[in-house]
């Protein structure tokens, strides 16, 4: 969560029931009194009105007014309407004045990441949401509790001022830019948009580059801008098998036919008053010639052509030479993919070479004692390797340079030795397995030796551990053991690293919106990533969505029969038939 604000951000969460604003309203005065200046940020989860109906700024923000702002000597409220979708987090910390404020309290927003008080009564019987949320800072509750945060009693006002004050304090004194971003307090848990912020941050373009033969260059990455070094077309040609025609004669019943142009063949006269001459698709235009009427509508008679049930539209079927690209302009530039229309158009250039950016080179690697490869009877307690060929096919798919290291045994000088050798030779590295808490933490130790590399734990499912530093300046992957958790987290953290590593220009996947048809579940904070089907629906034409089944991330057949990703956004708790919900069409990227 990237934020541009400087002002220390607190949460209460607790459900319903609970009382939030109730203590809200009591602790604000006494925090007040202090001098703080505080914002409220408060979510409320129903459609709601702030100003009653007949109101004037009612009626027009009714009446259609998508932003509408409303003034008076004593205090002003901007009221936006936002029908497709919640504004995030982030967008709505902005709006406040960040330089009228000492501190934002957010009520509400449970599962979003940033520091909270969690409170609880055991009167309204909930369970505790601290075990399940690293971002729980303190806890004022009625309960007795042995936790390794600070506790207070809910009702002592009193103890959870002082608790804010302080926080404040220690806010204000650490890195004061970053102190509202969440992820000064807990550098292990990102979300999906840090840890793409953070990948992409330490990430350069290689430099190297290559020229190759057009045939080749299929899928590469242009490093050189390409200007037209001609017209294209280069001369004026008719596109249409018919008859060209003078502009001026249009009004003419009928013509003398006084040659026929095939393509690749001129006719070295001009046509004069009255002429006409039979012509191919291609063909250059004969000199005084403009029109073309297409054959269909010609009535040949002998040597004379006549067009009397056309209407004749002056210029009409012609191709104008440099039409398409003219000598000097500017036809791609350095970071274009290039695919089937690119090919094409390098072609018509005259062009059979291009200068293009090295290929990446990948070193992959799975780890783990209990992984096999295939082609070898199922020893005992062992499963097959898949991860290495999701990630290979991926990687080809990228155009990327393979070099495929095998399995690695969960043996630290095995892995040493393995990661030191590939990061000689490649541009990239990525491992899958071995990387979740409690796992036999190989990898962790052979790269703190060798490099820099953090663990984290992504707020997204599935895919949360992940590994991400260099060995040696060569940046390195440490993907999760699971299968679909391996395709998800290449898809949204190892493309864009390659994307930016290839200097690809604009590499945003396609996102769009469509109706779920059956209810998702997720949890407010954590990014889902559902395996999903989207089709047309037949009767209203919409996207809709539904998902594979059973999303167990071991569920590699989940991903096959998927052609897309259902991406449900941390502020969203579930999703119910019939609204909408983002999807990443997945056709051309796996
Ligand atoms: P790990 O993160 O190493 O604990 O692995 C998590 C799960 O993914 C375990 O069930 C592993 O057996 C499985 N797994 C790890 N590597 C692979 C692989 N290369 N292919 C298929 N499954 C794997
Ligand atoms: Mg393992």
């Amino acid at each position: 969560m990237k934020s541009t604000n400087n002002v220390p951000l607190l949460g209460f969460a607790a459900y319903s029931g609970t009382g939030k604003t109730t203590l809200l309203e009591a602790l604000l005065p006494k925090l007040t009194e202090t001098g703080l200046r505080i914002g409220v940020l408060k979510h409320a989860h129903h459609n709601f009105d702030v100003d009653k109906p007949g109101k004037d700024s009612y009626r027009l923000r009714k009446a259609g007014a998508s932003q509408m702002l409303i003034s008076s000597r004593n205090r002003h409220a901007l009221m936006t309407e936002t029908p497709d979708a919640e504004a995030d987090f982030e967008h709505l910390l902005s709006r406040f004045d960040h330089q009228a404020l000492d501190l934002i309290l957010v009520e509400g927003c449970k599962n979003i990441a940033f520091p909270k008080i969690e409170l609880n009564r055991q009167e309204v019987g909930k369970p505790w949401l601290h075990p399940s949320d690293d971002n729980i800072i303190a806890i004022a509750s009625d309960s007795e509790l042995d936790v390794a945060i600070p506790t207070m009693s809910i009702n002592d006002l009193d103890a959870i001022k002082q608790f804010i004050l302080d926080y404040v304090t220690s806010r204000n004194a650490s890195s004061p830019v970053a102190a509202a971003c969440c992820d000064t307090l807990s550098p292990a848990f990102l979300s999906v948009v840090q840890g793409q912020q953070k990948i992409l941050e330490a990430i350069s373009p290689i430099d190297a580059t290559e020229t190759i033969t057009l045939e080749r260059a299929y899928g590469r990455i242009l490093s050189e801008d390409i200007s037209s070094p001609i017209n294209v077309p280069a001369y004026t040609n008719s596109a249409m098998d018919g008859y060209a025609i003078r502009g001026e004669d249009i009004a003419h019943e009928q013509f003398d036919v006084v040659a026929s142009i095939m393509a690749g063949h001129g006719y070295d006269k001009t046509l004069t008053k009255g002429q006409a001459a039979q012509i191919m698709t291609g063909a250059p235009m004969p000199e005084g010639a403009d029109t073309v009427v297409m054959r269909e509508q010609a009535i040949v008679d002998g040597e004379r052509v006549g067009f009397a049930n056309a209407s004749i539209k002056l210029g009409q079927n012609v191709r104008q030479a440099g039409e398409d690209l003219a000598v000097g302009q500017s036809v791609f530039t350095t970071g274009t993919l290039v695919q089937a229309p690119e090919m094409g158009m390098i072609a018509s250039l005259g062009m059979n070479a291009v200068k293009v950016k090295r290929a990446l080179r990948v070193a992959v690697f799975s780890t783990g004692d209990e992984v096999q490869a295939p082609g070898t009877p199922l020893n005992a307690n062992s499963i097959y390797d898949s991860n290495r060929y999701t990630i290979m096919a991926m990687l080809q798919k990228l155009g990327c340079e393979i070099v495929d290291l095998g399995i690695l045994e969960d043996n630290e000088a095995v892995m040493v030795q393995a990661i030191v050798e590939a990061s000689k030779s490649a541009d990239l590295i990525i491992t899958s397995g071995g990387v979740s808490v409690g796992d036999a933490d190989f990898i962790k130790n052979v790269l703190e030796k060798r490099g820099s590399v953090d663990f984290w734990r992504i707020n997204m499912r599935p895919g949360r551990p992940l590994a991400f530093g260099d060995i040696s300046d060569v940046p390195f992957f440490g993907l999760p053991g699971n299968p679909v958790a391996v395709m998800v987290s290449f898809i949204n953290f190892v493309e864009p690293a390659i994307k930016k590593m290839q200097g690809v220009l604009n590499f945003e996947p396609l996102k769009v919106p469509a109706i779920a048809t059956e209810s998702l579940r997720s949890r407010q904070g954590r990014t889902e990533f559902s395996r999903g089907v989207y089709e047309i629906d037949s009767l209203t034409g919409q996207l809709s969505v539904k998902t594979t089944g059973k999303q167990g991330s071991g569920i590699l057949r989940s991903m096959s029969e998927a052609n897309c990703l259902i991406e449900i956004a941390p502020h969203i708790d579930t999703v119910k038939p019939g609204e909408s919900v983002t999807i990443i069409p997945l056709q051309g990227r796996i």
